[in-house]
């Protein structure tokens, strides 16, 4: 079963779990087959008069055994990848199925199998039963598959309709089964492939909820752990910029001291909405660090532009403050900015701390201003 993490689309999910299904349950078939084929020739009337059409059915049975194992499933996850793997995956299956019932109708037929034609109709039987609860995940080509599998036979048996009517007859009947259970197969497989896919939806959905911050819906602290360690290693694989901004709301104590924690909440959730304005790019992550203390997070960015953007969002938050119930609320915030430096920073936390460090340095040197981290 693909991981549920993995982030596939719906479709792509559904055709690697059926390459999956399909690749698990093929090999066992095929020997099973190869199996057959040795012991309709092994007990006929005579194997070594039937050499020839005995070694061409082993071989045949060999070659498609080899196929079956050797068709590994495409590394590449796409729609065309997997289409093309299952489409040639079912090839093999239904050339197997065709061979396999003029095996059958040959075994009827050839009056030097009449003591193994039995060993070939219960082949068929136990093949056909197997192929309908074992390949219901699509449904027209395994009833094209049953059909190869089981309709050479009986035909066959049906030429001689006097002596054989009572089988043929009962062999009808078990096909009419055959089809009803693989209807019933088919419609189980899905119903479970699209509970998974339900379940794969809601684990993605709680995954979510656990990264947002639930007052101003930025992502959340367990969130930029996770992208922090992940921006920071691409920047290094690929000598690209990453810039770090971290803000902190200045004396936001008094705001929930003067106002109530109410307002506190409003101006805060103001405070990551002026965020999601300024800073606008969707490659940048906004980010609540906890309390009143925020990050920006800037793949491909350079310091200089990090810092100017920074800048331009401290002067027009200390300009502008915030209207809150009407009036309006000056506010400030102090700043931390850097840009990770592969020489300097040892590991992703070296580089948080020396852009922290510039947080408070800008906080101890007076607040509402940005300082950058030392290089
Ligand atoms: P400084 O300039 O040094 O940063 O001062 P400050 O008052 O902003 O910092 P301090 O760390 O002393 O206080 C942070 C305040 O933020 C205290 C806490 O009540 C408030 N706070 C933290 N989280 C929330 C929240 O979710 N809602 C509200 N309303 N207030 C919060
Ligand atoms: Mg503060
Ligand atoms: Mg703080």
């Amino acid at each position: 079963m693909p991981n549920a993490q993995t982030p596939l689309s719906p479709q792509i999910y559904a055709l690697l779990r059926e390459a999956q299904d399909m690749r698990v349950r093929t090999p066992l078939g095929g020997v099973f087959y190869l199996l057959a084929c040795v012991l309709t020739w092994w007990f006929s009337n005579d194997p070594f008069a039937l050499i020839l059409p005995g070694m061409i059915g082993i071989t045949a049975f060999t070659l498609l055994l080899g196929l079956r194992l050797l068709h590994q499933l495409p590394q590449a996850h796409t729609q065309v990848a997997l289409t093309r793997w299952l489409n040639l995956h079912w090839a093999l299956i239904l050339s197997t199925a065709l061979s396999w019932g003029l095996v059958q109708a040959i075994a009827q037929q050839h009056p030097l199998f009449s003591s193994s034609a039995m060993v070939a109709t219960l082949s068929t039987i136990a093949f056909s039963t197997a192929m309908v609860f074992s390949f219901a995940m699509r449904k027209g080509r395994a009833i094209c598959a049953l059909l190869l599998l089981y309709l050479p036979g009986l035909a066959s048996l049906a030429w001689d309709w006097q002596a054989n009517h009572a089988v043929v007859l009962t062999l009808a009947f078990y096909l009419s089964y055959l089809l009803l259970a693989l209807t019933r197969s088919h419609r189980e497989y899905r119903a479970t492939l699209q509970l998974e896919q339900q379940l794969r939806d809601q684990q993605a959905h709680l995954d979510q909820l656990s990264r947002t911050d639930s007052l101003t819906q930025l992502g959340n602290r367990y969130q930029f752990n996770s992208l922090f360690a992940n921006m920071v290693a691409n920047a290094k694989r690929q000598s690209l910029p990453l810039s770090l901004v971290l803000l902190d709301i200045d004396f936001f104590k008094r705001v929930n001291d003067e106002h109530g924690h109410a307002s506190g909440d409003l101006c805060l959730n103001a405070f990551a909405e002026r965020m999601r304005q300024h800073f606008r790019r969707d490659s940048d992550a906004l980010l609540r660090l906890g309390g009143e203390e925020f990050g920006v997070l800037m793949p491909n960015t350079p310091l200089n532009e990090a810092h100017q953007l920074a800048e331009q969002f401290r002067q027009a938050l200390a300009a502008e403050g915030f209207d809150l119930q009407g009036r309006n609320l000056p506010l400030t915030a102090s700043l931390g900015v850097g840009c990770y430096d592969s020489h300097r920073d040892t590991d992703a936390e070296h580089f948080f701390k020396r852009v922290d460090a510039a947080l408070y340095s800008a906080k101890n040197s007076g607040r509402n201003r940005l300082s950058l981290a030392q290089t």
